[in-house]
């Protein structure tokens, strides 16, 4: 199995396959079978100081040397290394799959103290926000869902509810928030302000306002609605990045979740970022901040112009590096997100057809530039570096 390191960009949770010769040696699991991985118990030795552990979850990568990926049942991915495994142990799957109720207190016992929990139709929000702040929060996320779901299937992308409820956690402060996330994120902590993490499968974030802090004064709680909070959160100047923090973390989560992409197979971050800045655009014209989809993204567009140069499809095309270097990720989002736009406005079939591709790919299967240019060029009929002014004649129509 590849080693994997584990590297944190604007929010989302990258992972960054290390190569090395075996890996090509690695078999999925839970092919295109139909069949459901099996359920393991796996023991794993004591290493660098960490007590002896049990793991039990479903197999979803086995690799040849030995080596396991395992979906533990509160949705983490779990890499193995097969020098650690003491013994495995085929179980039964359990006859009843979790409730939303008990997934969500399995969460709250690893968080800090004073969270609480409840459950929308598709979410857990783990929160220690007021009530009425969370539940925006989930009328948000939900309608995120549905709109989602729907421009998908509008545009002929067969997708499935997620098969578990999907978990968020919102804390109501940054320093907080930046404690709990430097465990993901590290140093880049009190950059990122809400993040989707491929591994554990949640989106973490904080009250970006801080208005529900403000609200929470003793006097103005009593009888707060989910709507009244609403209102607040949007009268802030942070308001839109709010939204587009929530949008885009949330658009992630359901892409991993309803058979747009696998976990940890490689899918090329222009793809899932565009995808996410797609989705991501605030409406604050509404009364609840976001409307649906497909609006103009104005600080990617403008970002896009400013920055334009030959080459820039290329380099976000055949290698995800861009995204990860501080000076350069930015301008590789605005051209994700311009790429993605000119594409679902001109060659939406195609661009469904790329993705239908791209969903079937294993996780940790192999990837390179040179797979990448030729998935491109076989889906779109000419190399990135064909559509650099066709795109940006586009773009600029739309100043
Ligand atoms: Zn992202």
């Amino acid at each position: 199995m590849r080693r994997l390191n584990i590297v944190m960009v604007c929010g989302i949770a990258l992972l960054l396959a290390a190569g090395g010769p075996s890996s090509h040696a690695v078999r999925a699991v839970d092919g295109d079978e139909g069949t459901q991985p099996s359920v393991e118990r796996v023991r794993i030795r004591p290493v660098e100081n960490q007590p002896e552990q049990t793991l039990e979850g479903a197999v979803i990568v086995e690799a040849l040397d030995g080596g396991l990926l395992l979906e533990l049942a509160d949705q983490r991915l779990a890499i193995v290394d097969p020098a650690t495994i003491i013994v495995r142990q085929k179980v039964d799957r359990p006859e009843a799959a979790e409730t939303s109720r008990e997934l969500g207190r399995r969460i709250l016992a690893e968080l800090p103290a004073g969270f609480d929990q409840f459950g929308t139709k598709h979410y857990v929000i783990c929160f220690d926000t007021s009530r009425a702040y969370a539940q925006w929060c989930g009328s948000l996320f939900e309608r995120l869902h549905d709109a989602f779901s729907n421009f998908w299937r509008q545009a002929g992308l067969e997708l499935h509810a997620p098969e578990r409820p999907l978990v968020v956690v919102i804390f109501s402060d940054r320093q907080r928030y930046e404690a709990f996330a430097a465990r993901d994120l590290g140093a880049a902590a009190d950059r990122v302000v809400g993040y989707y993490n491929l591994l554990s499968n949640r989106v973490t974030t904080f009250d970006l306002t801080g208005s529900d802090t403000l609200a929470r004064r003793p006097a103005r709680s009593v009888g707060r609605s989910a709507g009244r909070a609403g209102l607040e959160i949007l009268a802030q100047p942070e308001a839109a990045g709010l939204v587009a923090t929530l949008v885009h973390e949330a658009t992630h989560q359901m892409a991993y979740n309803c058979g747009m992409h696998r976990r940890l197979a490689p899918v090329p971050l222009w793809v899932s970022e565009g995808i996410a800045t797609y989705f991501e655009t605030p409406d604050l014209a509404s009364d609840r901040g976001w409307r649906g989809i497909g609006g103009i993204n104005r600080p990617r567009l403008e970002k896009f112009l400013a920055t334009q140069r030959s080459g820039m499809l290329e380099t976000i095309v055949l290698d995800d590096e861009p995204f990860r270097r501080p000076d350069e990720a930015l301008d590789a989002y605005a051209r994700s997100w311009a790429l993605t736009y000119f594409l679902v406005q001109t060659r939406k079939d195609a661009f469904v057809a790329y993705l239908r591709k791209l969903s079937q790919q294993e996780p940790l299967a192999a990837d390179s530039p040179d797979s990448r240019r030729q998935d491109f060029t076989d889906a779109f009929g000419a190399p990135p570096a064909a559509l650099e002014e066709p795109v940006l004649k586009f773009m600029a129509r739309l100043r």
